[in-house]
């Protein structure tokens, strides 16, 4: 093998760099040559790549985002489009390819790998929602932006005797909503996984008051539906003073955690030494710390749950 690229694709997330950065110097050191493609499928698409070097992926392992670009791109869902792709790869005597991304980018992966040419996948995204992997890159700095929110929530909640619903992203999931809930000390999560009762919720948040609590934080998962309607229900309902925060893109943005760098780069090595050794078609994750690889149709034909025991004990430390 003589000839890798990476890129990142779908949504973005923190540590998405310090992946590349791993591939290119760890692929570099291993004599192979790596060339980044631009805005994920899109750019593979058009032929958008560039030959990286080792100083082309100086200064990035601090910066959240990824420099190579990230894109949702329609064409390739089509066999046309991805036929197109491979051929762009193929000219260019590229072999194999290292993909961070979500679910739909690691569905794209395994696609492309049915054109000959072999694929490697990283979890990249905040949501933490790939199955296989305990962790995705992203996830602990986005989780850290959450918590840190709910900190200065809680200054004004509490100054004001106040209901806080925050509203925190996670797509259909609610691992970021309930390990944040959790680490934050939320009094009330609600995620999608979780039947949801607003009539329940309001009754709680009543009792606690009566019960002597000054201010309740509600965390939302945005999969759940809108804090702003949750928001104005609880108002109603229970005459507290209540007000709604939608935390947003914030927590796609910021430095990588040292978790997520680690995480990143290390599982970087483990995907190119595996393009190396001629193996194709996984997904480096982690597992009870230690780094796993996963089938990529496992992982892309199953639906990662939530940890049901971290829910309990996030509840049961509300009180
Ligand atoms: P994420 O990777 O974060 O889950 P998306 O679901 O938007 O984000 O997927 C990113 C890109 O991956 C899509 O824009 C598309 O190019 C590609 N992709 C997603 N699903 C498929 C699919 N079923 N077949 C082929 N390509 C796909």
């Amino acid at each position: 093998l003589k000839r890798i690229a990476v890129m990142t694709s779908g949504g973005d997330s923190p540590g998405m760099n310090a992946a590349i950065r791993a591939v290119v110097r760890v692929a570099i050191h291993e004599g192979v040559e790596v060339w980044g493609i631009y805005n994920g499928y899109a750019g593979m698409y058009e032929d958008k790549m560039i030959k990286l070097e080792s100083r082309s992926v100086g200064d990035i392992l601090h910066r959240g985002g990824t420099f190579l670009g990230t894109a949702r791109c329609e064409v390739f869902k089509t066999l046309e489009g991805r036929q197109k792709a491979a051929e762009n790869l193929k000219r260019r005597g590229i072999e194999g390819v290292v993909i961070i991304g979500g679910d739909g980018s690691l569905t794209g992966a395994q696609l492309l790998s049915e054109l000959g040419i072999a694929v490697v996948g990283l979890p990249g995204t905040i949501d933490n929602d790939i199955w296989g992997t305990d962790y995705t890159i992203g996830f602990d700095t986005a989780i850290n932006t959450v918590v840190e929110a709910i900190n200065k929530l809680r200054d004004t909640a509490s100054s004001h005797g106040r209901v806080m619903v925050l509203e925190v992203m996670g797509r259909n999931s609610g691992w970021i909503a309930m390990t944040a809930g959790l680490a934050g000390g939320a009094e009330q999560i609600l995620i999608p996984e979780m039947t949801v009762n607003l009539d329940e919720l309001c009754a709680k948040l009543s009792k606690s008051r009566d019960a002597g609590k000054k201010y309740s934080i509600v965390v939302v998962a945005e999969g759940v539906g809108s804090a702003v309607t949750i928001g104005e229900k609880i108002a109603k309902d229970t005459g507290l003073d209540t007000r709604v925060s939608v935390l947003g893109h914030i927590q796609r943005g910021g430095s990588p955690s040292v978790f997520d760098r680690i995480l990143a780069s290390t599982l970087a090595e483990h995907a190119v030494m595996a393009l190396i050794s001629g193996i194709s078609n996984v997904l480096f994750g982690s597992k009870n710390g230690a780094v796993v690889a996963i089938d990529l149709v496992d992982a892309i034909g199953h639906k990662r749950t939530i940890d049901t025991s971290t829910f309990r004990l996030a509840t049961l430390l509300s009180k």
